[in-house]
């Protein structure tokens, strides 16, 4: 009977898994196997709150597999040797898996398919997590995109309406089954107590993101073209973290939102279109694997960053910089392991432009904090934010977080939330407690410098300056 090692990574799911529905097409018995590749994967091995969404992604995995006869292997990395072990030990004749497009994975598993190639063993790979691969979209010139619309514009057109497929009842496999680590071995929960709340907001593995995607469809899918921009209302999916370990696929996802286009026509293809934004995420970190380090446009390497922000970046990861919808996002982030996009937006703008860190070190510290870290749209997001990516933001978009707050958090919901020791702010001042008459704030029961800090930066001056530094590099 022929062996096939289904190699899961982050597809961890059983329905809608190309790789495993081709090993079941095989008559063959299928070996399940994770490995820890956190040794693998260069600069960017999974922060502290992925690993703690991986473990229980795992843990559902593994239990989901078990209910069907079968179970999940976990191995220690490298992947490499991993592989060439369980083969050895299992006399597999065939390695199939679904494919990464982050830099260090390509080469990896290029280099685990030669040798499968150089051992005469099958070896298959699969396209599961993007809905068109990132080589197949060229400009009319045969180049990559830089730009979103045009990219998205003819990606579309290759998306093909595919019903995703079932998962399966039951899987064959061996009568000895080789050794596996337990999950506990892989220590991937934090040793630190800050991720025990996160459980309280999500439910990781594919069964809680079917769950998550049905409640979004049924409840903000109808207003999500508007909603979405609301940081205090639950408008958006909150799909990114089951999209990015491949709990649900993209395929899954745009059925379930396009079936809906007859009723939800604006607001769903709305969405289907931030779908498409994470398609041109991976696109560019693709065809431009050195932008998790090195800025797309080269000119933004000499920007003057601020030699001395080492405390205003402190002030920033621990959301006490003084400006309450900046808070509001670093503590949704620290207690919850996500923020909001348009949050996000103004966090990264801060950081970068008034503050004058570098953009990395706030890439970076989402990495570690963000339970849907993702190298492509980390990248992306922090990039656009700096102005030097794909689609930047032009220069001299600099964002006012006291009118952003004003704009999308108009009665300060989301910083009463998030920031309660402001809470009793009347809405005119939330966003600007520092502008408050005395009165106002001794009424709140707050004293500035003490009870909440006064801004850790001059929002006009410091915006001049950074006008004045990148008006410089854009000419
Ligand atoms: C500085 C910065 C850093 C970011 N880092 C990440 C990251 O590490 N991982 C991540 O998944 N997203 C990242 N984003 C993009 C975006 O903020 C999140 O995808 C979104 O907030 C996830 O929430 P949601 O699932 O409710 O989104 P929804 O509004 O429900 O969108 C649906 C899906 O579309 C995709 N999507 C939406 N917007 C974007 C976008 N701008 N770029 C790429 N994909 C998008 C996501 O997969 C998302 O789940 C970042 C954005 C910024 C500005």
């Amino acid at each position: 009977m022929r062996r096939i090692i289904v190699w899961f990574r982050r597809d961890l799911r059983l329905a809608d898994n190309p790789a495993l529905l081709a090993a079941l097409d095989e008559d063959a018995e299928i070996l399940p196997a994770w490995i820890d590749t956190r040794d693998d994967e260069g600069d960017w091995p999974p922060g502290e709150a992925s690993q703690w969404w991986l473990h229980h992604s795992l843990e559902a995995l593994g239990n989901a597999l078990g209910r069907r006869g079968s179970r999940l292997i976990v191995r220690g990395g490298p992947a490499m040797a991993a592989i060439r072990d369980l083969v050895a030990e299992t006399g597999a004749d065939a390695v199939f898996w679904n494919r990464l497009y982050e830099p260090h994975a390509v080469a990896r598993d290029s280099e685990i398919k030669r040798w499968l190639n150089d051992q005469d063993l099958t070896v298959r790979s699969f396209s599961a997590s993007l809905l068109v691969e990132p080589w197949r979209v060229a400009t009319d010139a045969d180049k990559p995109y830089r730009v979103f619309s045009p990219f998205w514009r003819k990606a579309k057109k290759q998306i093909a309406a595919r019903p995703p497929t079932a998962a399966p009842d039951t899987l064959r496999g061996p009568s000895d089954w080789p050794a596996s680590l337990s999950l506990a071995d892989l220590k991937l929960l934090p040793t630190m107590d800050w991720a025990d709340g996160f459980g309280s907001h999500w439910t990781p593995g594919e069964a809680g993101g079917h769950a998550a995607l049905e409640q979004f469809i049924e409840a903000a899918l109808g207003e999500y073209a508007t909603a979405r921009e609301v940081p205090a209302v639950a408008g958006s999916s909150k799909l990114s973290p089951h999209l990015h370990f491949g709990e649900l696929s993209p395929d899954q996802v745009w059925s379930a939102v396009a079936s809906h286009l007859p009723v939800a026509g604006n607001d769903a293809e709305h969405y289907l279109r931030e779908l498409g934004w994470r398609e041109f995420a991976h696109h560019v970190l693709y065809h431009f694997p050195e932008t998790p380090s090195r800025p797309l446009n080269d000119r933004y390497a000499d920007f003057p960053w601020r030699k001395d922000h080492g405390d205003m970046l402190g002030a920033w990861q621990q959301g006490r910089t003084g400006l309450p919808i900046v808070d509001a996002g670093m503590r949704q982030l620290w207690q919850t392991g996500w923020m909001h996009n348009r949050v996000r937006m103004i966090v990264a703008s801060l950081l970068v432009k008034n503050i004058r860190a570098p953009w990395q070190a706030g890439a970076h510290w989402f990495w570690d904090t963000l339970v849907d870290a993702d190298l492509a749209s980390n990248t992306l997001g922090w990039q656009w934010a700096a102005g030097c990516g794909a689609d930047a933001a032009p220069y001299f978009r600099i964002f006012n977080p006291v009118r952003q707050g004003e704009k999308f958090d108009a009665q300060g919901s989301y910083v009463r939330r998030w920031v309660p020791e402001l809470a009793k702010m009347p809405d005119k001042w939330i966003h600007q407690p520092w502008a408050a008459p005395e009165k106002v704030l001794a009424q709140a029961g707050i004293t500035l410098g003490r009870d909440y800090p006064r801004p850790v930066i001059d929002l006009a001056r410091s915006r001049d300056e950074a006008l004045t530094a990148l008006k410089a590099l854009s000419t």
